[in-house]
């Protein structure tokens, strides 16, 4: 998902909505025996006079596979909101560098798609873990 900012601050249009699906790389699925197929994505931007691009936007997704403390199925739904700043100063590091044409929405969703993810996948609330007797 890229956001044309220099397109479109030509058109005069400052500010938009989108919404898109991804599915993310394996290696952004943190936790154990577990995997997300598709996460939607759903926000909005602001395009500011000094170019620079404000995001929000909510990830959700199902994040499915075995229960970390008895390995049954489990699956979680997760929805998690973050807001971002996409900036054209490289020397800032607080923020997403763009080259103040377009603006790549793909690291900030992986970032937020890596804090999203809780530690642990549970089978129910309170999971005791496998049972021995
Ligand atoms: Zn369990």
């Amino acid at each position: 998902m890229v956001i044309e900012v220099k397109k479109l601050v030509g058109k005069g249009k400052y500010t938009g909505e989108f919404a898109f699906d991804y599915v993310p790389d394996a290696d952004k699925v943190l936790v154990p025996l577990s995997k997300i197929d598709k996460v939607r994505v759903e926000g909005s931007f602001e395009i500011f006079d000094d170019d620079s691009v404000g995001v929000n936007f909510t990830l959700s997704y199902t994040l499915r596979g075995q229960c970390s403390y008895c390995l049954a199925d489990a699956e979680q739904q997760i929805g998690y909101s973050s807001e971002v700043l996409f900036v054209t100063d490289k020397d800032d590091c607080d923020n997403y560098v763009y080259d103040g044409i377009k603006a790549d929405l793909k690291v900030a969703v992986d970032d937020a798609l890596l804090f999203s993810q809780p530690a642990v996948l549970l089978c129910k609330e309170g999971c005791e873990g496998i049972k021995i007797n």
